[in-house]
């Protein structure tokens, strides 16, 4: 174990600690303090965190996982926004050799160049308690910008573990469900409920794995049709493909298109977006690309 064993994770210590720095949660900044030593634990086998790893923790507040994490991992790198909290985190994580801390808005960090510089570009595993308010900011930003990460395992809120997990025909399907997926292989670990934190939030929580492809299964040659395509058809929800598409002129596929290359996907034309999966997605936006490009729109 790479330093003390950690002594966070429990009510009683992050109290003392809070109270030691009269620290004052900051509501915008989404923080809710992990409390469980259990779910510490099982966060922490979900990761699969081993001595090779290298490991970005988004929002370490206290520094309560970044202990679990120091102890598990090669080495740690912590972003957090909130500067009252850098105090804090140097003396909860003073033991430890392998953990670098930054005071910085993760959002406006370059990950990408953080894993060139400590892991070598290696990829790099991302951890964290995220703060909710910014949950799909964080994780499209890891995969639109190629961050080279081989897994993100991250306590989001419920509903939201759900919707990324979703598949096809089911409520919780949309546009998160499909970017996520498309990238990475989704599976619920645990559920979180409110009291395992302090402050207690107002929803319940769940810890997602997201296995990052090295090759994803289905590749569209314009991603960002792809996700415009996708971001349509949900938009206009109960909507056929059709004319949900043809709301939005920018894309340039017209009704006639989409009809033609449902046709050619043997798909039916009233088909609403929902019930699509992701290859047929990438199918229907691979040729919707081609029939643009040679003008047979
Ligand atoms: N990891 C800690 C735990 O589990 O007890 C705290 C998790 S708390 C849900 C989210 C943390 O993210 C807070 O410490 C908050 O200050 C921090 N945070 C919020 N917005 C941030 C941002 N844009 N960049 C970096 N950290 C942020």
């Amino acid at each position: 174990m790479a330093g003390p064993r950690p002594v966070l994770g429990n009510s009683r210590n992050t109290i003392e600690i809070l109270n030691k720095y009269r620290f004052v949660f900051q509501k915008k900044y989404g923080q809710n303090f992990l409390i469980d030593s259990h779910v510490l634990d099982k966060i922490i086998e979900a990761a699969d965190i081993t001595e090779e790893d290298y490991v970005v923790e988004i929002g370490p507040g206290i520094g309560t996982m970044t202990q679990y994490l120091a102890a598990a991992a090669g080495g740690v790198t912590a972003i957090e926004i909130d500067r009252a909290l850098i105090p804090i985190l140097k003396d909860t994580l003073s033991g430890y050799r392998n953990i670098e801390i930054l005071n910085e808005d993760v959002l406006k960090v370059d990950l990408k160049q953080l894993a060139d510089k400590k892991n070598n570009g290696r990829p790099i595993k991302i951890v964290a308690n995220l703060p909710y308010y910014i949950t799909t900011p964080i994780i499209m930003g890891l995969f639109e910008k190629h961050v080279p990460v081989s897994s993100i395992t991250v306590m989001v809120q419920k509903e939201v573990a759900e919707r990324m997990q979703a598949g096809p025909g089911t409520k919780d399907y949309g546009a998160l469900s499909l970017a996520v997926q498309y990238y990475a292989l989704p599976y619920i670990a645990a559920n979180v409920p409110p009291n395992c934190f302090i402050p207690r939030p107002g929803v319940g929580s769940a810890v997602i794995r997201l296995n990052v492809y090295e090759q994803p299964p289905v590749r569209a040659e314009d991603e960002g049709l792809l996700f415009s395509i996708i971001r349509a058809s949900f938009n206009q929800r109960r909507k056929t493909l059709q004319n949900g598409l043809s709301h939005v002129p920018e894309l340039g596929i017209s009704k006639e298109l989409t009809v033609r290359i449902l046709e050619e996907m043997e798909l039916p034309v009233s088909v609403r977006g929902e019930a699509l999966t992701l290859k047929q997605f990438v199918t229907f936006s691979n040729l919707a690309g081609w029939y643009r490009n040679t003008q047979m729109t």
